[in-house]
């Protein structure tokens, strides 16, 4: 009797303990996605003018017109290159 009540006590603990692995388990799932979206902002993709390579709005330079805007360079080497085209 005494070795029922000693694999109860063990079973009932090893059911808790996987039970609240699980929760833990899924509460760090949640919370990775949610850094992952967090971590990944929609960015506007552009393409350079010159080269056509596609980079985030964030990291290409704008047009030498001084407006700040379209068209958009990878790099001031393309960026001179396309102004001397246009
Ligand atoms: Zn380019």
């Amino acid at each position: 009797m005494k070795f029922f009540v000693v694999f109860a006590v063990i079973f009932v603990g090893v059911w808790l303990w996987r039970n609240n692995r699980k929760e833990m388990l899924q509460s760090r799932n949640d919370e990775m996605m949610q850094a992952k979206t967090r971590t990944a902002p929609k960015q506007q993709m552009v393409s350079c003018a010159h080269c056509g390579v596609h980079l985030p709005q964030s990291e290409a330079l704008p047009s030498p017109d001084g407006l700040g805007g379209a068209p958009w360079f990878c790099s001031a080497e393309h960026r001179k290159l396309g102004a001397l085209k246009s």
